[in-house]
């Protein structure tokens, strides 16, 4: 049986890279050793280091005056890291919290930062849920940056717009980076943690604006220090070098599938799908605002949310794992990132449509 796992993250990696994965993993170039043993510094690890970099430039078409960073820690590093590299203790800085994710990093960022200001937040219309239009962002005079997050795993609210501000912008891309066309050139910095569209949790990406690393990092421990990194080229201490390896493979198995184009036609085919399935269906239910509902984490709830193990169950039974709402929303939740093939939201769908003939 074929098993589509809608897990929000870690998240299903794709088979290719997993297979490529498990045929080197005792013999890395006929070396005889696996990539996990091989010295961070030696030539062919940082061969293999400047090729992942490289892939990732040209999938993003990331412009020269950005660094990019292979940092330890995942997403939530840079609720701290973001603050602690790009504004000083008495700096105003502005936040939209859209989500669960956001409103952590909001909550974060007081910690090192005395003026946090909450520029926007998610509100509940007749629609569903929304963001605030742009234009009707509180937002600061003079703010280091603007932070936001583009999609918000745990709810599924996305912006798909990238917001024109004045302050260099921040995006908490965790869920959202490689799914579909970007112009980074719009940001100041973009952070994602890596176990959803990239490779293994504990590992984070990082594009900053080179301008940005010259500011005010005296208070970042120095692993974390942005301006280290970039000069170290990501390897001040030793990096997490097998997480960075199977990142490299899947930005080469994006490359061949047709880059981050080819993604984002695929993504929003299957996030079209499965929309008009909850949409045409009594029995389900998306509680977001149309223009604001995710490709990539669908949350959706039963009209007979009694019934909600026997869909889980009966799901798994199909091979359709991992579909459990967040314990913070309750309900399904569908995330459907790059490795999942079309074939997995159609699979679902025609499970869904079975159930809701069943039990509707
Ligand atoms: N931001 C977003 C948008 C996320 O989805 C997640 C993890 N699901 C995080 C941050 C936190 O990532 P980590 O657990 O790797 O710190």
């Amino acid at each position: 049986m074929t098993i589509y796992n809608f897990s929000a993250g870690p998240a299903m990696l794709p088979a290719a890279v997993l297979k490529k994965a498990q045929a080197e993993l005792l013999d890395w170039q006929g070396r005889g050793i696996s990539v996990m043993e091989v010295s961070h510094r030696s030539p062919e690890y940082i061969a293999l280091a400047e090729e992942a970099e490289q892939n990732l430039r040209d999938l993003m078409s990331i412009p020269d005056n950005y660094a990019v960073l292979f940092m330890h820690g995942g997403g939530r590093n840079h609720f701290s890291s973001v603050p602690l590299n790009i504004a000083d203790e008495s700096a105003t800085v502005d936040y939209v919290t859209t989500g669960s994710w956001s409103q952590i990093a909001f909550d974060e960022a007081k910690k090192y930062v005395r003026h946090v200001n909450l520029a926007a937040q998610t509100e509940e219309t007749p629609q569903g849920k929304a963001i605030p239009l742009v234009a009707d962002w509180q937002l600061s005079d003079g703010a280091a940056y603007v932070h936001y997050c583009p999609n918000e795993t745990v709810d599924g609210i996305a912006l798909h717009e990238v917001p024109d501000v004045a302050a260099p912008l921040v995006a908490d891309m965790s869920s959202v980076i490689l799914a579909e066309p970007l112009d980074v050139s719009k940001f100041g910095v973009i952070y994602a943690g890596a176990q959803k569209n990239i490779g293994p949790s504990g590992f984070s990406v990082v594009i900053i604006r080179k301008d940005l690393l010259a500011t005010r990092q005296s208070r970042v421990c120095t692993v974390m220090n942005y301006q280290v990194q970039a000069a170290e080229k990501s390897m001040y201490n030793t990096p997490n070098t097998w997480a960075w390896y199977l990142s490299g493979e899947v930005f080469k198995w994006l490359q061949r599938e047709g880059g981050v184009a080819a993604m984002g036609e695929q993504n929003h085919a299957k996030a079209r799908l499965l929309y008009e399935c909850i949409d045409n269906n009594p029995f389900y239910r998306n509680q977001v605002h149309p223009r604001n509902r995710s490709i990539m984490n669908i949350p959706f709830q039963l009209a007979k949310p009694e019934l909600d193990n026997v869909f889980l169950s009966q799901a798994a039974e199909q091979g359709l794992i991992a579909l459990k709402g967040h314990r913070f929303v309750g309900g399904m939740r569908a995330s459907m990132y790059n490795a999942m093939p079309y074939a997995g939201a159609q699979a679902l769908v025609d499970f869904m449509t079975r159930f809701a003939q069943q039990h509707g």
